[in-house]
């Protein structure tokens, strides 16, 4: 199969945080991964901009030690690192004072396609955008990449987004959420809408519920200070999984393009019920031993912030009317496993015995790990001995269907990031979706703030707590499998 890349002109990528964790374990190695498939083209350049003490040959060592560790031996040749080395440059810039800004300017080129990615803390993205425009710096092609978290609540969400405003306008700001850069998740929209078979049938008329999981089994070790102020539905909830409810539930949009697309997840965050206590759920993991517990990895003596939460939504729309969505998620859980599950009604009418085997078809969508989909069927069971009906599996696993082709498919960043150079702002959120999604959890933090809501202990690495499977137990349904 020959790949169809759309080229791009000589581009600068300014990475702000250029020496971070992010940047040394996913964008860095992305992009020596984009260079190696021929998708930088002559001329582009990699600035990192940071505070550290580094010249260009020091940011060129640091980067080649984030690829040979990070990418895999087989891509790791000496004449591709040499001359990827030569597309790196750094700048020393400090984001909250004057120092390094005068340089950049000089090393900046306005002509061109400029990308500023923010991979830095929260506090630094204000101060950032604000300089770049007022120290003209950015040109009239220029593009801001901001990391999560994009606000703390509603308010904090708001001011950022004023903020950014008066620097940039809305087509040059990528609010990344890399979850919407997942091979899977564009083939959640491939799959319904480039194909007859499912789209007649997603709706509340013959879907019974949909389940999104993202388990996690690492904690929350080396992050405590920062998560300890956020907690599940913060992190998880009002970003990642807000996004995959959002493109699971949504009308067709009119056409693959930015707006379309961004105007139908709105709506779906804007048509969400508010959620009633009993169909929310919140976990703290703790193990006998104290050291395998929340409070231990996030070094504190107390702690109220969930490292799970679990719920039921409804989403007050004709499609959708009277068929539940359930999420959770969750640190320290007992596989790393992100998942959407349709499942649909059964049949309204059996013909076969009562005890032949029958269930109802679901679909599930594997983000991570195993990209890929499979459909439940029922089928006979092979063989003699009447008409006994088995559940079988129609597999994709891409690694299964498209071989090479996936293994050499680019990862969440760096596909965003070529997606930033082109223009292209479809998998990125906008800043009224953001808020719409803060405007919808902001209330329920609230609540377990009035009410000091003390999440339910559950163990490291299970399912969660017993009251997330209940959850669903008391639909007389049951949870997917946490498994890798
Ligand atoms: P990090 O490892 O702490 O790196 C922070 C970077 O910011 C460093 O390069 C640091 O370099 C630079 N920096 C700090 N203060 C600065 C200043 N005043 N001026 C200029 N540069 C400054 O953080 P990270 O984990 O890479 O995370 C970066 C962002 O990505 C955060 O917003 C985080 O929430 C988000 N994020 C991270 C991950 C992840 O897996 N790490 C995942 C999702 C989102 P110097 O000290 O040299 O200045």
């Amino acid at each position: 199969m020959v790949s169809r890349v759309i080229p791009v002109d000589p581009f600068d990528l300014v990475i702000f945080g250029g020496t971070g964790d992010l940047s040394r374990r996913k964008i860095l190695p992305g992009l020596y991964r984009r260079f190696r498939d021929g998708q930088m083209p002559e001329g582009a350049r990699i600035i990192g901009a940071a505070r550290s003490d580094l010249d260009d040959e020091g940011f060129r060592d640091f980067v080649e030690e984030a690829v040979r560790s990070f990418v895999s031996k087989r891509k790791c040749d000496p004449e591709t690192l040499a001359a990827f080395r030569k597309t790196l440059f750094f700048v020393q810039v400090d984001a909250l004072g004057d120092d390094g800004w005068a340089e950049l300017k000089d090393r900046s080129k306005p002509d061109r396609v400029q990308a500023f990615y923010f991979s830095v803390g929260p506090r630094l993205f204000g101060p950032i955008a604000e300089r770049l425009h007022t120290k003209g710096i950015a040109g009239p092609q220029a593009r801001i990449v901001v990391e999560k978290p994009f606000g703390h609540d509603i308010e904090t969400a708001r001011a950022l987004n004023a903020t950014l405003a008066e620097h940039f306008d809305e087509s040059q700001i990528y609010r990344i959420d890399h979850y919407l850069g997942k091979e899977t998740v564009q083939n959640l929209m491939a799959l319904r809408f480039g194909n007859m078979l499912f789209e007649p049938l997603w709706n509340a008329q013959y879907v019974d519920h949909i389940q999104i999981t993202v388990a996690e089994t690492v904690g929350v070790e080396g992050r405590g200070d920062y998560y300890d102020k956020s907690g599940a539905m913060r992190d998880m909830v009002q970003n990642h999984l807000m996004q995959l409810l959002c493109l699971t539930a949504m009308e067709p949009p009119s056409k693959f393009d930015s707006d379309a697309v961004r105007d139908e997840k709105l709506k779906i965050i804007r048509a969400l019920d508010p959620i009633a206590p009993e169909d929310l759920v919140r976990g703290q993991y703790a193990g006998d031993d104290e050291t395998a517990s929340y409070l231990a990895d996030a070094e504190t003596d107390s702690s109220d912030t969930e490292s799970f939460v679990a719920m039921k939504l409804h989403i007050a729309n004709w499609r959708w009317n009277g068929t539940p969505f359930y999420l959770r998620t969750g640190k320290r859980l007992k596989a790393r496993m992100s998942e959407i599950v349709v499942r649909f009604k059964e049949p309204p009418h059996s013909i076969f015995e009562a005890d032949t085997g029958q269930s109802a078809n679901e679909l599930s969508i594997r983000l991570q790990p195993n990209e890929g989909m499979d459909l439940k069927v029922t089928i006979k069971e092979p063989g003699p001995g009447g008409m006994r009906l088995i559940d079988v599996p129609l597999d994709m696993t891409f690694a299964d269907a498209l071989g090479e082709e996936l293994a050499d498919s680019p990862d969440a960043y760096e596909r965003l990031i070529m997606d930033v150079i082109r223009g292209n702002q479809t998998l990125f959120m906008r800043g009224d979706e953001v808020e719409a999604a803060w405007a919808w959890t902001d209330p329920i933090i609230e609540d377990w703030e009035r009410r000091r809501d003390k999440p339910t202990v559950y163990e490291p690495f299970s399912t969660g707590p017993e009251e997330a499977l209940m959850l669903l137990h008391k639909d007389g349904r049951r949870w997917r499998e946490i498994r890798e």
